[in-house]
């Protein structure tokens, strides 16, 4: 099964990915959107989908950052894994022509990704919420671990460009990862259930201009039935492929 996977992979025209939670859990990262994720209990009193609405957060950003100190600005304690890092260095063989993810820890591009579409936003950049001035991670993340809410020079709150509730997603990075979608010839769904959206979304577009689709992911998919490949294992199908992509230098260097 994973050998046939694996020379679909190199003999796919447009390969696409898409990654979600269960890629992150790998790097010790917690699911905090999933129904039995940590964060799906409240946190001192409120609810995780509060914190991270957009009206909330306009009333008070102390909690949110609060409650994004323990996972989202402390992302250096944890590393790119196995799958980061294979997937890094397929789309630098040219084999991986895209990579689609909904996860806001910024792994795939320590890992080396070249280019990652990110769907839910990214903590890379803040904006401040008044005179939308841009602020980076790394001069935020201190701030926020010393318990401060970081302000503009302005005065105006500052807000990570992750997507939160009551937001739209960015059109630009929805529209390029539906273009990829539907460009996609074999299209790799990895560590999502496929049950928010545009999860769920992408690879039916995929499949519907007559895609491969492949899943790995622990739990079940609702598109489980249409896919061509469905492995459980994210760990494992991924030493897999590094260790044949390892081999396949080594032939080509002889
Ligand atoms: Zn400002």
């Amino acid at each position: 099964m994973l050998d046939k996977f694996y020379d679909a992979l190199l003999a796919a025209k447009h390969a696409v990915c898409f990654t979600g939670a269960g890629v992150s859990t790998l790097s010790g990262i917690k699911d905090f959107r999933s129904p039995d994720g940590v964060y799906s209990k409240p946190w001192q009193g409120y609810n995780v989908e509060d914190i991270l609405s957009l009206s909330f957060f306009r009333r008070d950003p102390s909690i949110f950052y609060a409650w994004a100190r323990d996972f989202c600005y402390c992302l250096d304690r944890f590393e790119p894994n196995i799958v980061h890092k294979t997937l890094a260095e397929l789309q630098k063989r040219g084999i991986l022509k895209s990579l689609i993810t909904q996860n806001i820890d910024l792994l795939h591009t320590r890992a080396g990704s070249p280019d990652v579409i990110e769907v839910h936003g990214s903590p890379a950049k803040h904006h401040c919420l008044k005179c939308h001035k841009v602020t980076l991670y790394d001069e935020i993340a201190p701030i926020v671990m010393r318990g401060e809410v970081p302000k503009c020079s302005c005065g105006g709150v500052i807000k990570p460009d992750i997507i939160f509730y009551e937001e739209q997603l960015i059109p630009d990075d929805l529209n390029r990862a539906f273009d990829e979608a539907q460009k996609s010839d074999l299209f790799i769904v990895l560590g999502s259930s496929l049950t928010v959206q545009p999860a769920a979304s992408l690879p039916l577009a995929a499949l519907q201009r007559g895609a491969k689709i492949c899943i790995v992911n622990a739990q079940p998919t609702m598109l489980d039935n249409f896919c061509s490949w469905k492995f459980n294992d994210l760990k494992e199908v991924f030493e897999s492929i590094s260790h044949k992509l390892e081999q396949k230098t080594d032939d080509s260097s002889i």
